[in-house]
């Protein structure tokens, strides 16, 4: 009896496996970075071949590690970062492109047209997304509109095309030689080219983008048997395929209306499950589909995303040099009380929810000659927990709840100076569980779910575990001072290009 459940990662900056047993705890993770290209201003690429070699590589070393083999793995869950495209050609497997990450913003002009005269929200109800480069139509219509040849060749059939779950199932199921060319309703969901309603390919987006549906991925529930990998997983059954961000809110437990968690990394998301019917959205944030178990009804959800948060820390890091490890941003921000009136809008690649500014654009304001770079560090969390106030606020606004607590996840939440923060901002306690990799376990949930090795969603609640929990400290009316402050400097970053 197989009693393994493996997962393959694939996040904006690293590739993972891991492998979980029938109680949720990892017993194995390999880990591998890969390149980040940046050709232009706003441009950010990854190389889909090192991504393969890198699943490959982690692959063997997880299982090799804790002396795994694939005939005691029951199933393997695919998890990725979203939106991200990938165009291959079908016969050799090669990628006629390097693959256009979520964070970058070439498709700027096509969105600009599709939103001529009717806006952004031209496509909300249908989609439940405002038109934003950050979404995957736009980008595969840069792709087939920019690159000679493209388009003809798609038409002719002979390209493929799919985010990053589509890129690994095809591969992991042969490639060139029968792989499956499929994609999961989440992943679907944030391409701008899905009908929520149908959950299918909708004809008037694909032709308001000049997208042949030839392309295209099939879409398939999140858990359930869609073929049998070849290669290094050999025999084991692909089973669940989930974006990471709502791969995060399954392995949190968030089964229920009304559930929440916030995954902080390199960008921060946080998805608020509304149940069986689509919510539509008022205050910027978008409607995603949270999972669909085999057959079984979709589940929805509302979220706010936030494009920088982690990333923020990188580049104090990478760009000014202020710390030598993410981890040294904590102690480095330690080293002063406050902000000292300072705050970093990080609209690197302008502001996501709710603004959706594509014309914003980062900014630094109440410098004096009183700030040193202890509040760089400090100002540089803060904006983390500002960003998830005001997604917060949205959707509070948006479904008349509360919310009493926020369950956290992702490399962030390790930085207690910033889950106290966090609680301070917010006015409610933040909780972060025992099983810190709830991406990769979500997906082990979903690939297990499909194949009996776990009975039912109650078997899986009851595996959730604390680990701690912070509480708000800070007076209100300081809460709301600082507050007002962000808002204030978000003002500062909006229009910044013409
Ligand atoms: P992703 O899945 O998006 O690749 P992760 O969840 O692995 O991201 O988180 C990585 C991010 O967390 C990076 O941006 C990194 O700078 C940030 N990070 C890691 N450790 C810390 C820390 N101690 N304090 C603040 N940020 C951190």
């Amino acid at each position: 009896m197989p009693r393994y459940i493996a997962v393959i990662d694939q996040g904006t900056s690293s590739t993972r496996c891991m492998i979980f047993d029938q109680t949720g705890q990892a017993v194995s993770l390999a880990q591998a970075e890969h390149r980040q290209f940046y050709p232009k201003p706003g441009w950010i690429e990854h190389d889909p071949l090192e991504i393969w070699r890198n699943t490959q590589t982690v692959a063997t070393e997880a299982m090799q590690k804790a002396e795994i083999n694939t005939d005691e793995i029951a199933a393997l869950g695919v998890t990725n970062q979203r939106e991200t495209v990938v165009l291959w050609d079908k016969n050799t497997g090669n990628p006629v492109y390097p693959a256009i990450v979520w964070q970058d913003t070439r498709s700027a002009e096509i969105c600009e047209r599709l939103s001529i005269e009717v806006g952004p929200d031209r496509f909300r109800t249908i989609t439940g997304l405002p038109i934003a480069t950050y979404f995957s139509g736009p980008k595969l219509q840069w792709l087939l509109d920019h690159v000679d040849g493209l388009r003809a060749r798609a038409y002719r059939g002979e390209l493929l095309c799919g985010t990053i779950d589509s890129w690994l199932v095809w591969n992991l199921t042969g490639g060139k030689d029968g792989g499956i060319h499929i994609t999961d309703v989440t992943n679907a969901s944030r391409t701008l080219l899905m009908n929520l309603e149908t959950l299918a390919w909708d004809d008037r987006l694909l032709a308001a983008m000049n997208i042949p549906a030839s392309v295209l991925p099939a879409i398939h529930s999140s858990s359930e048997v869609y073929g049998i990998a070849k290669g290094i997983f050999a025999e084991v059954p692909v089973a669940g395929i989930l974006g990471d961000q709502q791969a995060a809110l399954f392995g949190q437990t968030c089964f229920s209306a009304g559930d929440a968690k916030n995954t902080y990394g390199t960008g921060a998301f946080l998805l608020l499950n509304t149940g069986p019917k689509p919510v539509q959205s008022h205050h910027g944030l978008i409607t995603t589909v949270a999972y669909r178990l085999g057959d079984g009804p979709s589940v929805f959800a509302l979220e706010g995303s936030i494009a920088i948060a982690g990333a923020l820390v990188q580049w104090l890091r990478d760009n000014l040099g202020l710390i030598r490890t993410s981890t040294e941003v904590e102690s480095l921000a330690n080293t002063v009380e406050d902000n000292g009136g300072m705050y970093i809008v990080p609209a690197f690649s302008g502001l996501f929810a709710p603004y959706w500014r594509a014309d914003a654009r980062g900014v630094v304001v109440g410098l004096t000659r009183y700030i040193n770079k202890g509040h760089f560090a400090r100002a540089a969390l803060e904006a983390t927990a500002y960003q998830t106030r005001d997604i917060v606020d949205a959707m509070c606004r948006e479904t008349g709840l509360q919310l009493d607590a926020l369950k956290v996840d992702g490399g962030m939440v390790v930085n207690e100076l910033l889950m106290q923060f966090q609680s301070d901002i917010l006015g409610i306690p933040i909780i972060r569980p025992a099983l810190a990799e709830t991406t990769a376990l979500g997906a082990a949930y979903a690939a297990g779910l499909a194949v009996g090795f776990w009975k039912d969603i109650d078997e899986i609640r009851d595996l959730w575990q604390k680990d701690k929990e912070w509480h708000p400290k800070m007076a209100a009316a300081n809460r709301e001072r600082l507050y007002a402050g962000w808002t204030k400097a978000v003002t500062r970053s909006l229009g910044w290009i013409d």
